[in-house]
This record gives C-alpha cells, sequence and structure tokens, in this order.
C-alpha cells in the first residue's frame, strides 16, 4: 500500500521506514510535489496532526498520516508542548530551544518529563488516531551526538542512555513515536489482511 507521510523531516523519514520494515510504499512531501508550508495552527497535538493528514487528502486525495509530537515537562506546567518545535522563537533551532529549557530548569529538582506523539492517519477520508509516550527526565546538560530536537538534553525512564546516546533502532524501541508508529503498523497491518 502507498503512503504518504506528511513531512519532509529526513530523521523522522529514517526511523519510521525502519519499523515499516519494507510493508508499505512509503512516500515523503516531495515525492508527491508538495512544496506547501502545511498548516498547523492549532493548540493541540490532536488538532495539528488532524490538521496536516487533512490537509494532504483534501489537496491530493492521497491516504495519509501526519504526527505531532511535544516534549512536556511537569515543572512548567506542560511546557513546551505543541510548540516544542518554536519554544525558543521563530527560528526553530533546537539549541536554542534546549537553552531554553535548561535555562527554565535551572536549580528545580523535579525535572520529570514525557514525550507525547499523536499520529492521524486518514484512509479513504476517515480518521484515526494513535498515542505514543515515553516517560524520562530532562538532563543538567546536553549529552551525546545522534537523533535530533531535544534528544541530547532527555533520558528516558527505561535507559541510561538519553536519546541522542542511543542508536536509532534503540530510540525507537522505546522513542514516543516508535510508540504511536507500533500501533499504526498493526492497525494497517490488520487493515491489509482484512
Ligand atoms: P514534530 O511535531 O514531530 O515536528 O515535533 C515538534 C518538535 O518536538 C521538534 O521540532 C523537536 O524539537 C521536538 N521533537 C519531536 N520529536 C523528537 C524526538 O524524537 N526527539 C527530540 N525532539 C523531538
Amino acid at each position: 500500500m502507498k503512503l504518504v507521510f506528511a513531512t519532509n523531516n529526513l530523521h523522522k523519514l529514517q526511523e519510521i521506514n525502519h519499523l515499516l520494515d519494507g510493508s508499505f510504499q512509503l512516500l515523503c512531501l516531495k515525492d508527491i510535489d508538495c512544496n506547501d508550508e502545511i498548516p498547523e495552527n492549532q493548540d493541540t497535538l490532536e488538532g495539528n496532526a488532524a490538521e496536516k493528514s487533512f490537509y494532504i487528502w483534501n489537496k491530493y486525495g492521497l491516504n495519509c498520516f501526519a504526527d505531532d509530537t511535544g516534549l512536556e515537562i511537569e515543572a512548567l506546567n506542560g511546557e513546551p508542548g505543541v510548540y516544542s518545535a518554536r519554544y525558543a522563537g521563530e527560528q526553530r533551532n533546537a539549541n536554542d530551544n534546549m537553552n531554553l529549557v535548561l535555562a527554565k530548569l535551572d536549580k528545580i529538582k523535579n525535572r520529570k518529563a514525557r514525550f507525547r506523539t499523536v499520529v492521524s492517519l486518514v484512509i479513504d477520508g476517515h480518521e484515526i488516531q494513535f498515542e505514543g509516550v515515553v516517560n524520562g527526565h530532562i538532563l543538567e546538560e546536553k549529552r551525546g551526538t545522534t537523533g535530533f530536537g531535544y534528544d541530547p538534553i532527555f533520558q528516558p525512564d527505561e535507559s541510561d542512555l538519553c536519546f541522542a546516546e542511543m542508536s536509532m533502532s534503540e530510540k525507537n524501541k522505546i522513542s514516543h513515536r516508535g510508540r504511536a508508529v507500533q500501533k499504526l503498523v498493526e492497525y494497517l497491518l490488520k487493515l491489509e489482511n482484512k
């Protein structure tokens, strides 16, 4: 089955292709000649994910899925949450975002945080959502060199390593997106076998 993943983020594409293990022909926005700035105007992860997947369905009539992820920090009342990409400003710079988080958590003992991903799948115009969560904490300083975004400052409860110290397959096994996509894949495989 052909499926559009509404992203051009190469890290995410690689991560998800790895999980799908060749079961689907995954297309990204470039593959369908979509150069649009896809709107993300909602104030929830659920709303943004649906806005993106329906944008592709409505414009191209192609089955697709979109994801939206937020880092939710307990001591910051769930910030940066839906604003994770642009927490430190519209330049959407990962280092600036991490520095802001570290500054806001300076001297704060409660470092509990979680990543949450919502995937919105649209098949023939019908939507279903899948959620993935990983609990962990924010480090005192950056570590590691792999991954992207907040990976150097987030350590999941299941590991002594932070995300940026893990290989992609180690991260996929326990990550928010890995868990959401696992649910997506199980659903798609059931659909194909019906
Ligand atoms: P998006 O909705 O997946 O684009 O994610 C929004 C923002 O959350 C990204 O710009 C990253 O800063 C951050 N983010 C999403 N997924 C991850 C991840 O797996 N590791 C670290 N940061 C992430």
